[in-house]
């Protein structure tokens, strides 16, 4: 049925800066890196952007080979963007990416200019799209040098196929470097996404000190590890969707007893807060100012409802941050 979008999405939602740039990003952003391909239901996945959009999510990230098949996500979003968001598309803030493989051959894959600008054609084609918001290098690659990375991605911007320029997963001393060869071709670097959550304190370790010197944003990716500090490991009768997708990224390994008893105790703490652990964990990843938005994932407008409403408690005491130390641990 035709959608006619919530008038007053913008209500409760909650907006932080971006680094020092022009835009403001939800304080929660999804991602359509699992759930929105060939290989999904797509009315579940529609049902559940156009949910994210109705409570003011206006950031969705993806990338070349978000799916399964690769691509078939950016298909996907193209189809709810012509069919439901034709009218928003200026409230949306869209990101893809290029990194990881995507096609066979020695130019299907890294940060090379030949890479980068024609994965980007590609999806802009699959998306329906005449420029994305954010385009990222999606991960560090050291067989490329970095002026070539940062030419190609001034390029794309220069020719208005991408507004702003990302990163991810670049260490503190790369993304200096990223940053400043980008000044040096006039383009601001606007935003990075490390992983973060309880469970993976990485960025807390330097990066998010460089970001915050250099005015950079910063998108958490996973802050819920993947569905990890979340309550659905914690009754013995879940179902290990993501530990047996395959793709190797949920590592059973990930459901230790050393984690699974941090996670109880951490499920405690948030149901004293009248939270669910998602939420706790969300707004956890969000109590520094630094950090602009929590990127996460869901499977159903059910998880996403869930993960949003961490935005009704975000502030944490002494008290708490100090019992979470205790268990938040890599
Ligand atoms: P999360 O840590 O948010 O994990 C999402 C998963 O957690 C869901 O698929 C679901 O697992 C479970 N879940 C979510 N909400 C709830 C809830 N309320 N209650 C119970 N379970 C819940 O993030 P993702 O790992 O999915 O990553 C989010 C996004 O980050 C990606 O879509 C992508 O855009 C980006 N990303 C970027 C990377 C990069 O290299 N730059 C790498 C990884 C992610 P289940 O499906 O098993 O039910």
């Amino acid at each position: 049925e035709t959608y006619a979008a919530n008038p007053e999405r913008y209500q409760d939602a909650q907006f932080r800066r971006c680094g020092k740039s022009g835009i403001q990003l939800p304080l929660i952003s999804l991602g359509l890196w699992q759930n929105f391909g060939g290989a999904d239901v797509f009315e579940t996945g529609r049902a559940t952007l156009r949910r994210a959009f109705d409570r003011g999510v206006t950031h969705f990230d993806l990338a070349n080979n978000y799916g399964p098949p690769y691509g078939s996500a950016e298909e996907n979003f193209g189809k709810v963007l012509r069919t439901d968001f034709a009218s928003h598309r200026d409230e949306l803030i869209i990101s893809s990416k290029a990194g990881w493989d995507m096609w066979p051959g020695p130019y299907g894959i890294g940060a090379s200019k030949k890479y980068l600008v024609s994965s980007l054609d590609q999806s802009l084609k699959r998306m329906g799209l005449e420029y994305v918001d954010i385009f990222y290098t999606h991960r560090p690659d050291f067989d490329t040098p970095m002026e070539e990375t940062a030419s190609a991605l001034a390029q794309i911007v220069r020719q208005g196929k991408a507004l702003y320029i990302g990163i991810s997963s670049y260490s503190p001393d790369r993304t200096r470097i990223m940053h400043d060869l980008l000044a040096a071709e006039g383009v601001k670097l606007f935003i990075h996404q490390p992983s973060y959550s309880m469970l993976n304190r990485f960025l807390e370790q330097g990066l998010l000190d460089t970001l915050g010197e250099l005015g950079v944003g910063c998108i958490a990716f996973s802050p819920l590890a993947q569905g990890l500090l979340t309550n659905k490991y914690l009754n013995p009768g879940a179902d290990k969707t993501r530990v047996n997708s395959g793709d190797g990224s949920f590592s059973e390994k990930l459901l230790s007893e050393k984690n699974l008893t941090n996670v109880r105790a951490l499920n405690e703490i948030a149901t004293k807060r009248g939270q669910s652990l998602a939420q706790m964990a969300i707004a956890w990843a969000l109590r520094d100012e630094r950090v602009t938005t929590a990127l996460i994932g869901a499977r159903n407008v059910q998880q996403l409802d869930d993960s949003l409403d961490a935005l009704k408690n975000l502030a944490f005491t002494k008290d708490e941050l100090t019992e979470i130390d205790k268990y938040a641990v890599d």
